[in-house]
């Protein structure tokens, strides 16, 4: 756990937030700022950066960020699609240095994104 970071403090129950699912290595929550119906982070309980600093030992972890995103989207009911965003670094728009998955769904997205 880093002690400075939102997303482990989520993790360790010290701030609340609208839980979905979780595991023993992911949680997915309830973006605080949704930018659609249905906006849903996944996000690894173990401190991860950002994808940058993603290894190769790291596949299973993240293959399971997207395998729990779409389960979410099932749960969520987006039947008619969503999008998985992924944002790294300051040019990617991450605001956040935890890395997470963004489920977005219930509207129809745009292309490309901004
Ligand atoms: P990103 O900009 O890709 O790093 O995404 C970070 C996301 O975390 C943003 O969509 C924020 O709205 C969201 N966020 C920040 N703080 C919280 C919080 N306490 N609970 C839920 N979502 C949060």
């Amino acid at each position: 756990m880093a002690a400075d970071c939102i997303f482990c403090r989520i993790v360790a129950g010290e701030i609340p937030a609208g839980i979905v699912t979780q595991d023993d290595e992911l949680i997915a929550f309830r973006d605080i700022n949704p930018v659609a119906p249905t906006h849903i982070l996944v996000v690894p309980k173990r401190h991860v950066a950002s994808i940058s600093v993603l290894e190769d030992s790291d596949a299973t972890l993240a293959g399971r960020m997207t395998l729990m995103a779409k389960s979410v989207a099932i749960q969520e009911g987006l039947r008619s699609g969503y999008r998985l965003v992924m944002n790294a670094g300051r040019d990617g728009g991450q605001s956040v240095d935890h890395v997470h998955m963004h489920v977005l769904g219930g509207r129809v997205m745009r292309w490309p994104p901004g």
